[in-house]
């Protein structure tokens, strides 16, 4: 039966050919777009409910705080709760409450216990994660999508994945014999918080340890609303134990004796600090610092999708990710037409309302670090880098910077060496692949790197070359709970994730 005589696919449908061409025709006749306009597609606030004021979350229970601050959402400077800076007194109590229970229960439970506190925080958290989505671009700034499709499933995919290993340390360190360290004080920063709440608790407590944690001073909210998923779970009181404060705490943290490990995120001069803190202590460390990563784009690469891969590597997060590809190498036959696809994609990106579900790039985190980009930009522009900025309406209220790239960029630029932790890239380019690989680590750092290059045996090649922890190829800034991630040189050590992520919390009795 033909088509026209309304059988096949097409007839079932009730869509004959000559109607096909009808709406055809009708649509060419209508003008075509000038251009897209997005309405407001804002996502609900009222999900979140906040507390005019919290406390320490100590032995399960809230500690009524000595000193408080208010914490602001930075997309419109508004005060959203005050929560508490903590003292050493205070730092004190929770790791007291932490030892406690660890010497009294918790690192007795068998593995297949702990295990079951850890998949039903990862089942809270996915049963939360609108309101923990919603809360985390709130305080933090990050546009929703972000925080909605990447952050918050994440972080629910390491409660997850770290549960499953809970009960198999045996099996993961054959003949070692494995057990807990202790209390572990752990210090995260602002970029991904609860986030790297999950990456440093969830292998802590399925190795059997307890935790006094802190978040960053100015992201507060995600980790104290954690502790209600803490008190759901039926965790043991003192497991999980919360403080909040700017680096005060974070020191008092570092320094008392009842703590046997730190885990630390975030700047090379803290972890710098932190080393030093700790030399000669029997404290254990690992150090996960800042990065400047290269994203190197070979002449074979799919452009289009490369453009994507930078994109999704510079400003993703406004910038603010520690293995953000910062710094682009691109081989000099295809910089121009490289460049110029990336310029107009840039005019595409949304900058706003993190709430906004079409934004792509939302609000920086403080006005303390959208000073630190402006200045850092001023030295590129001193310096003699072509600033590239597509027009942008910004906001009124907040802090906001428009999505940036230097041109004309040599290595020794600032904007070449330091991190700038914000939504701006630095473009050198590169003739062959030694010399991509020399540029590529011309860097205190080496915590992550990208390639682009449709031939296998080079993605091998420069992964092997490159003083990186992560080397992504053909994409950019994916995570994966089972996998590893750490830096080299001044990006810090340890690994958390995998399997290698539980090693920091143990130790051997061989
Ligand atoms: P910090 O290293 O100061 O902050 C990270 C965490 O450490 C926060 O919780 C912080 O508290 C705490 N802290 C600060 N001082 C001490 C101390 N002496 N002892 C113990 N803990 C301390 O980073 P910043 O937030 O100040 O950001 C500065 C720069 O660091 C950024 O511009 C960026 O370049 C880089 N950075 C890198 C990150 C990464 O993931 N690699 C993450 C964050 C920042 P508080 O929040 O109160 O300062």
């Amino acid at each position: 039966m033909s088509r026209q005589e309304g059988g096949g696919p097409w007839g079932n449908h009730g869509f004959p050919h000559v109607q096909l061409t009808e709406v055809e025709r009708r649509k060419s006749a209508a003008p075509a777009p000038a251009g897209w306009d997005y309405a407001p597609a804002p996502e609900a606030r009222d999900v979140v409910t906040l507390r005019e004021r919290y406390g320490h979350f100590v032995g399960g229970e809230w500690l009524e705080p000595q000193e408080t601050y208010a914490t602001i959402s930075p997309a419109s400077e508004e005060p959203l709760a005050e929560v508490g800076q903590a003292t050493p007194q205070e730092v004190d109590l929770a790791v007291r409450a932490a030892r406690d229970v660890f010497e009294n229960g918790w690192s007795a439970l068998p593995g297949s216990e702990r295990a079951k506190y850890l998949f039903r925080i990862a089942r809270i958290l996915q049963e939360r994660s609108r309101e923990f989505a919603v809360l985390e671009s709130l305080n933090g700034g990050k546009p929703i999508k972000e925080s909605r499709d990447v952050d918050v499933p994440l972080s629910a995919a390491h409660f997850f994945y770290y549960a499953g290993w809970a009960d198999k340390l045996e099996y993961a360190f054959p003949n070692r014999k494995p057990r807990p360290v202790g209390v572990a004080g752990q210090i995260i920063p602002w970029n991904f918080p609860l986030l790297m709440l999950a990456w440093k608790i969830a292998p802590a407590l399925a190795c059997g340890n307890t935790v006094v944690l802190k978040p960053a001073e100015t992201t507060p909210l995600t980790a104290l609303l954690f502790c209600d998923v803490v008190r759901q779970a039926e965790l043991p009181p003192g497991v999980v134990n919360i403080v909040t404060g700017d680096g005060r705490t974070g020191g008092a943290l570092v320094t008392h004796e009842g703590v046997d490990k730190i885990a630390f995120t975030g700047s090379t001069e803290v972890g710098k600090a932190i080393q030093r803190e700790l030399a000669g202590t029997r404290k254990k460390l690992t150090l996960e610092l800042g990065g400047k990563a290269a994203n190197v784009i070979f002449d074979d690469a799919a452009l289009d999708q490369a453009v994507e891969g930078i994109v999704n590597g510079i400003y993703f997060n406004q910038g603010h990710v520690c293995c953000a590809g910062s710094r682009l190498l691109v081989q000099e036959s295809i910089y121009e037409p490289l460049i110029s696809k990336l310029k107009r994609r840039l005019t595409t990106l949304r900058v706003g309302d993190p709430l906004d579900k079409n934004t792509d790039v939302g609000a920086i985190n403080s006005r303390m670090q959208l000073d630190k980009i402006e200045e850092l930009v001023q030295s590129g522009r001193d310096e003699g880098a072509e600033i590239y900025q597509p027009p942008c309406r910004l906001p009124e209220k907040g802090y906001w910077f428009v999505p940036t790239v230097f041109t004309n960029v040599a290595q020794s630029y600032r904007i070449a060496q330091e991190e700038i932790f914000g939504p701006v890239l630095s473009v050198l380019t590169f003739r062959t692949p030694d010399e991509a690989v020399e540029k590529a680590n011309n860097t205190m750092y080496g915590l992550s790197a990208g390639v682009w290059t449709e031939k296998g045996s080079r993605i091998l090649w420069m992964a092997e070359k490159l003083r990186a922890g992560v080397v992504w190829a053909n994409t950019y800034n994916r995570f994966d709970p089972s996998s590893p991630f750490g830096g080299y040189r001044e990006s810090g050590f340890g690994r958390e994730g995998g399997r290698h992520g539980l090693e920091p919390y143990l130790r051997f009795d061989e």
